[in-house]
């Protein structure tokens, strides 16, 4: 049995802990924060008994990740999936709606958007359990049909002129995602990523708040004897205690200062020299009902992309690009609670999320552009609100350093740092010190609540350090109970 330390608790951090746990290694999580979980977590954040996710809240990737999936973690606690995975009102009432049937999103789209939708779409939803394998490697793919496949219609969307207006408003929101301008290789990627996931599996999350996904991450690290220990932050070498393995789910940069003279100059130089993309600043709300969508179809879908028309998102993200503030962001509202009647706490109250996109490390409070956007499609909804707290991203980058400047996306998506993250290869994870490695979602697959990453580093140190495969992760002893 080996010594193994993680540093951080976010979803990337316990997925290597419990791969590593269930090896038969001895396992000890180091997290700064009160609260385990990194951006995946829930909270009463006001005190009214509702349950807001400040940070991740709907979970395509949980679904779809080959890592969760051999997890078993749909097993282990309730997701809900709804019909809708996204929608995006339009200013003039009329709302364009991204259902998990393909053949409905076709047909509501009309017939020269609905036609490109299918065509973009059709042969991925098909096989979005294999695209979400595809988009959760390291980058560049093993070429095969799939991942040709997924190139060739990469190609096709990315520019502006790809879809039909009411398909590329559609796209537009999801791509936004991306949180970098429109249009370029990187951004279509997330959209066609996610946007196929749509199709798939859904945009599901768990009932009663997204701090399901990691209790069951911990529940899963203790029983096979790991420990989680919080308000424990690692600035130096000697914050660690003594291991075989080291597993980081930090900031590039974070590893590099705590490591110091150990890792190599030229990776020290790579880490430092990570960049990272705009910031949001995000506004949680306690609603007392529903928010009055213009369009009533909206309250059931989880999540609602605002800024109207394709060009008007696109002008927003450039905005933001070039460093402004803009007047009518592109805002993305989280509404589970509208679905998950857990969420509302005795007093029968609505939790709502929303963030927009600013410059990194944006210092400005952007709730009244944020409020003017839901209120462009829900006319009356600042009646309703009972309390509201702001996150500008300077104040989000120092609740979670990996997020620098509030870049909640933990690093710029770039076509550059797509293939190279944070380096060039199949085995981005492994650092040049002997047992230790980069987990976050700063190294290979990027952002999302997946534990790719995490998956991929501690199979990784299994490999090097350990000389053993990758363990059974299934949740067997659950499935028995539930059978008898
Ligand atoms: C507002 C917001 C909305 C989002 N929405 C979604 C969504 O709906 N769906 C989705 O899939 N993803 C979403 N994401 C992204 C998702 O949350 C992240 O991609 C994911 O949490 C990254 O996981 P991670 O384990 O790499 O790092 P994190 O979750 O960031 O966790 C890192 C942890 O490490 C700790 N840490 C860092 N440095 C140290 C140190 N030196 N010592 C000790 N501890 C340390 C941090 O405190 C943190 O707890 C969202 C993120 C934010 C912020």
């Amino acid at each position: 049995m080996g010594s193994v330390v993680v540093v951080g608790s976010g979803p990337n951090g316990l997925a290597a802990a419990v791969v590593m746990a269930r090896a038969g290694h001895d396992v000890t999580v180091l997290e700064r924060n009160e609260k385990a979980g990194g951006g995946a977590r829930s909270e009463d954040l006001f005190g009214l008994g509702t349950v807001h996710d400040p940070c991740s809240s709907i979970h395509p990737m949980a679904l779809a990740s080959p890592f969760f999936r051999a997890f078993g973690l749909s097993d282990r606690l309730e997701f809900h999936v709804p019909e809708i995975s996204y929608a995006h009102p339009l200013g003039t009432g009329e709302a364009l709606i991204a259902y998990r049937s393909l053949e409905r999103t076709v047909s509501g789209l009309g017939p020269e958007s609905g036609r490109v939708w299918n065509r973009v779409f059709s042969t991925l939803a098909r096989r979005a359990d294999e695209v979400a394998a595809l988009v959760t490697r390291p980058m560049p793919p093993r070429i095969d049909p799939l991942a040709l496949s997924f190139g060739a219609r990469l190609g096709a969307v990315t520019g502006s002129a790809a879809f039909p207006t009411r398909a590329a408003s559609l796209f537009s929101g999801v791509a936004a995602h991306g949180n970098a301008p429109l249009g370029r290789p990187a951004t279509a990627a997330i959209g066609l990523a996610l946007g196929t996931l749509a199709h798939g599996r859904g945009w599901g999350f768990p009932l009663g708040g997204t701090g399901a996904i990691t209790s069951a991450l911990i529940d899963d690290l203790t029983a096979h004897g790991g420990a989680m220990v919080t308000n424990t932050t690692v600035r130096s070498r000697s914050d660690l205690p003594p291991a075989d393995v080291l597993l980081f789910d930090t900031a590039p940069r974070a590893l590099a200062a705590i490591m110091g003279d150990d890792l190599s100059a030229h990776l020290a130089g790579r880490y430092r020299s990570f960049r990272y993309g705009a910031g949001v600043c995000t506004v949680d709300l306690v609603l007392d009902g529903p928010v009055p969508w213009a369009d009533a179809r909206l309250l059931a879908a989880p999540t609602v992309h605002l800024g109207g028309r394709a060009e008007r998102i696109a002008f927003a993200e450039r905005e933001v690009a070039r460093g402004r503030h803009p007047e009518q962001p592109y805002t993305l509202v989280n509404q589970p609670g509208s679905l998950d009647a857990s969420r509302r706490g005795p007093l029968g109250l609505h939790p709502v999320s929303a963030y927009c996109h600013v410059p990194g490390g944006s210092t400005v409070d952007m709730t009244e552009a944020i409020l003017a956007q839901i209120e462009r499609f829900a006319p009356g909804m600042r009646d309703r609100i009972r309390a509201i707290r702001t996150v500008t991203a300077a104040e989000r980058a120092q609740s979670n350093p990996n997020d620098v400047g509030g870049d909640i996306n933990a690093g710029a998506l770039t076509l550059t740092q797509l293939v190279r993250r944070p380096v060039l290869g199949h085995a981005p994870w492994r650092t040049s010190i002997r047992g230790t490695y980069l987990c976050s979602a700063s190294t290979a697959p990027g952002t999302g609540v997946h534990g790719m990453a995490g998956f991929g580093a501690a199979a990784l140190a299994l490999r090097d350090v350990f000389r053993q495969g990758v363990p059974d992760l299934s949740n067997r002893a659950a499935r028995q109970r539930a059978r008898s």
